[in-house]
Formats: C-alpha cells, structure tokens, sequence
C-alpha cells in the first residue's frame, strides 16, 4: 500500500520506520497524551488459524468447517481467511453461495443449498437469545480466542475458535509509551473477554470491547474529552477513527483506505515506531522554538 502515499517524509523519519503524510498532524504527535490501538492486524498480527471446532446437534467437524467456509470464501476478513485456510488444509471442496451478503463487524451470511448460513460474532447470538449454554465457547474466548457461531437456518450447528498472534513488538511498544506518560488503550470489535485477555498480555491503561464499526470514530471523540489523542489501525474500518482523532497513524501492511486516511505511515508495521513518532516530533519541534 506504501507507493500510494504521498510521501513528505523527512529523511530522518524515514530511517526511524514512518512516512510523514501530513506535517502539521506530525506536529502534533508531540502533545499527545493517549495512544488508542485497534488490535486485530495492529496488536496482533491478523492472521488468525482455526484451533478449535465445536459442533452441536451431532454435526460434523468437517461439515462446520465446510460450511463456513464456503460462505466465507467471499470475504477478506482475517476470521474469514483463516476459515478457508482450515478448509484448505483438510481439502473440503466448498458449496457455491447465492446472495453473499458482509456485516461489517458482525459477520457474513449467504445461501447454501436452500439453507441461509451465517457466520457471526457472539454479539448476534446473543441477542437472538441462540446460546449453545454449555460454557465450551466462553472458556475458549477467555484463552483470547476469537469464536465465531455458524448458524444454518438460524439453527446453530458450529463454532469455530481462531486464534491470532500478538506482534512480539507489541509489548515493548506500549512499555516504551507508558515510560514516556502517554496513555494506552485498545479498541476492538472483538469480544470482552479476548480483549481482556490481550489488554492483559500487553499491560494496557483501557480497553473498550464490542465495538462496532461505526461507533469506532464515536469512541475516539470520546476519548478526545480526556486525552490528546493519537489512533493507530490497519482496517477499513479504522479509517473514520483515523481521520477523527488528533493524529492518525497506519500500518503499513493495512489496507489501503487506512493508509489513506492516516497522517502517518509505519512502514516496517512496527507499533514501537509510535513512540519514534512522538519521539522525533517532540525533538524536531522543539529545537524550532
Ligand atoms: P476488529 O475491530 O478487531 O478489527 P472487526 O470489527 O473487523 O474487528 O470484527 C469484529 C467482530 O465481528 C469479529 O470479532 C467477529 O465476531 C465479527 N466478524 C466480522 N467479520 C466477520 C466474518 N467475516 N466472519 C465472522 N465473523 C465476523
Ligand atoms: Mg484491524
């Protein structure tokens, strides 16, 4: 995504690992005092693999991954490809889909054979009142797994867990950030309890969970009442985020409407270059003075 940028980028940000779209959002980055992470694809790296399969009503592993897949094979979404990859591996051949249908941070849906599938978060199912009741989906989420619930005629046969990396630079990251007083907080569509788990792992200020696309922009206005505030996300669904806050910093192997949307680049995708960031522009800025 990186040719894409209209690089203004000093030599001296551009060894320190970021590319500079906007001079006057990097004059900023000196007065910030939180930083807001998005976490799938920023956090960690986004690149979730099946660990767990969980049936109901004496379904098939295979055919809850078939199934899934099959849907999901019309999605870019990292639960998506990390549901294809699982089918791949166990070579399932996948149904052909009508009506192929994304909900931005809920899941997909399509039909199958005459069936309407569905592949969604907890959140949907929660509020159908459609739980599987016997605790194995919570206690995988609490191992900050991400489970998705596949749903055939509003029927749940399936669950799938995926597990995603934290970025080994992710700690050090926010460690660097907090000697420096700034403020670290997650944002995330996922689930309370895979938050908790991954806030915990990194030592995070604050995390809000369940968020949904369209609210992630709301969040950062809210966060703006405390903080000056920096968002860094890889997302298309980042990007509203990324224009509302004080200063909006992309991964550079994101999408291209996050980077489109950021004052900065990271082109390495490395979060400990945030605090370079904050680093150069208090130097640089200062010495002007
Ligand atoms: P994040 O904020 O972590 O980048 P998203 O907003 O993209 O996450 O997704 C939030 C949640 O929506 C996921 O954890 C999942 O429950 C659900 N979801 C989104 N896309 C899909 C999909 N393609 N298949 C299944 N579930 C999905
Ligand atoms: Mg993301």
């Amino acid at each position: 995504a990186v040719p894409l940028v209209i690089a203004v980028s000093t030599s001296l940000a551009a060894r320190s690992g970021f590319l500079i779209r906007d001079r006057s959002a990097f004059e900023r980055a000196k007065e910030i005092t939180a930083v807001v992470f998005d976490k799938t694809g920023t956090l960690t790296e986004g690149r979730a693999g099946v660990t767990d399969v969980l049936t109901f009503d004496g379904t098939a592993e295979d055919d809850v991954i078939r199934t899934a897949a099959a849907v999901e094979a019309h999605s870019e979404h990292p639960i998506a490809r990390g549901i294809v990859r699982s089918a791949e591996e166990r070579k399932l051949a996948l149904a052909s889909v009508e009506g192929f249908r994304a909900i931005p941070g809920v899941g997909v849906e399509g039909a199958v054979g005459g069936r309407t599938v569905r592949v969604v978060g907890p959140g949907y199912i929660a509020e159908r009142g459609i739980g599987a009741g016997d605790g194995r989906a919570e206690s995988l989420q609490q191992q900050g797994k991400t489970v998705v619930f596949l749903l055939e005629d509003d029927r749940l046969t399936g669950a799938l867990a995926l597990a995603d990396i934290i970025r080994p630079e992710s700690g050090e990251a926010i460690r660097r950030l907090k000697e420096m007083g700034v403020r670290c907080m997650m944002l995330t569509g996922d689930n309370r309890d895979v938050a908790a788990w991954v806030a915990g792992e990194l030592g995070l200020d604050e995390f809000f969970a369940g968020v949904l696309p369209h609210e992630k922009a709301e969040k950062i206005r809210e966060v703006q009442q405390r903080y000056r505030v920096a968002m860094v996300g890889d997302g298309i669904n980042d990007a509203p985020a990324l224009v509302e806050a004080d200063l909006g910093i992309a991964i550079g192997a994101g999408t291209d409407v996050a980077v489109e949307s950021a004052d900065i680049v990271l082109v390495k995708s490395d979060p400990r270059d945030v605090a370079a960031v904050v680093d150069l522009s208090k130097k640089t800025y200062r010495k002007m003075v």
